[in-house]
């Protein structure tokens, strides 16, 4: 498999007293945090808590309430951050009239990426996106969709993926690739943020974790040291 070339060097992303209010909910406050280069960090906490929300003012798809977040000069701009930025959300963001193809086709088109068929072969083998790539979305199982939207966000090779919850519907063969993916795309240096429920897919592919609840940064721990895990980046 050719990997894309790792993105080119990134600073830490960096939130600074990042906050989000809904109305009178307050859905993200006062969350400071620094994500670097090739490490994983796993996002926990009950429902409600803000990792959705810390996601999407990480993917600027929401404007903080207040805070900030540096991404480095080299992401000034709002179009440079999104072609940095990779993102599974609670949405497939698929076109579900357009088969899995064609809209993998369509987001290579619009992120502008090289050699694109090579691209998309190599994300569904990943992934073990097979025939049904040649039906329309909206007639896909959940996981389908999921392992679909998986290659939809790794397209463009982003240096920053954001994943929530992306072990939905995935069976434990989809599971393990995606162990994989993580590993390789932290082999190249990737920022990578994932909000998860699953505590053992968590253990296996997290460096840190952070704990939110009620929209407060409540723990962290150091996960680097945890037997369990399997070495990441090694070869499949
Ligand atoms: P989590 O992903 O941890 O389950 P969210 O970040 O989605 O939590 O939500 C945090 C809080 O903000 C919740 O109380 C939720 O209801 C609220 N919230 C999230 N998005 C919106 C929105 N667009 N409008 C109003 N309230 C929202
Ligand atoms: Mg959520």
């Amino acid at each position: 498999m050719t990997e894309r070339p790792a993105p080119t060097p990134q600073p830490p992303v960096r939130a600074e007293k990042l906050t989000k209010l809904y109305g009178t909910t307050r859905a993200l406050l006062d969350f400071d945090g620094e994500f670097a280069p090739g490490a994983v960090t796993v996002v926990e906490g009950p429902n409600g808590s803000g990792k959705s929300t810390l996601l999407a003012l990480l993917a600027q798809t929401a404007r903080p309430t207040s805070g900030l977040i540096h991404y480095g000069a080299a992401l000034h701009s709002a179009t440079a951050l999104r072609s940095a930025v990779g993102m599974v959300a609670h949405d497939a963001m698929l076109y579900p009239d357009l088969t899995g193809l064609e809209n993998l086709a369509l987001y290579a088109q619009l992120y502008a990426v090289a050699a694109p068929s090579a691209r998309i072969d190599e994300l569904r083998a990943r992934f073990d996106v097979g025939r049904f790539a040649e039906r329309p979305v909206r007639t896909y199982s959940r996981g389908q969709q999921q392992r679909v939207s998986l290659c939809r966000a790794l397209l463009h090779a982003p240096a920053i993926l954001l994943l929530d919850e992306p072990t939905t519907g995935l069976d434990a063969d989809s599971v393990e690739r995606l162990v994989d993916a993580v590993a390789v795309e932290r082999a190249r240096g990737v920022i990578q943020i994932l909000v998860t429920h699953d505590s053992g897919f968590a253990k296996r592919v997290a460096d840190r974790r952070i704990v939110l609840r009620a929209g407060r940064r409540v723990e962290q721990d150091e996960l680097a040291t945890v037997p369990e895990r399997r070495p990441l980046g090694a070869a499949r």
